[in-house]
């Protein structure tokens, strides 16, 4: 039975299908940017997280997203605890909503801002 592992790149919209061999050799891909990914994929896959915030008094939630990719078994977790998070305005585009969110080393930002 094969061990290869088959990942969809979903560095551009192209969404190369590539196959990542026992010993990390990738295939498939059309581009080199391809290889990073599929290996950082079958070690630990990562997503960004685009979701919403309450904002005291505002009945409009603010975006936030991940500032860079999270490791994607966290992100339940994450959502678990976006979700009784209630900011303040004023908020600044691109400020830091959440720092290192659960440990994660990735802080959570706005998507917008708040007067
Ligand atoms: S391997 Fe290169 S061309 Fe293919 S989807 Fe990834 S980035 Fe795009």
């Amino acid at each position: 039975m094969s061990s290869d592992k088959k990942v969809t790149c979903l560095v551009c919209p192209r969404g190369c299908i590539m196959t990542v061999t026992s010993d990390l050799k990738v295939s498939g891909n059309f581009c080199a940017r391809g290889i990073p990914y599929a290996l950082q994929e079958v070690k630990e896959p990562k997503r960004n997280l685009t979701y919403v915030v309450k904002v005291e008094g505002h009945e409009v939630p603010l975006p936030v997203r991940t500032e860079q990719m999270i490791a994607k078994h966290l992100i339940p977790a994450v959502v678990n605890e976006l979700r009784k998070i209630v900011v303040k305005a004023p908020i600044e585009f691109n400020s830091i909503i959440v720092e290192n969110i659960l440990d994660s080393g990735v802080n959570i930002i706005s998507s917008a801002e708040v007067k």
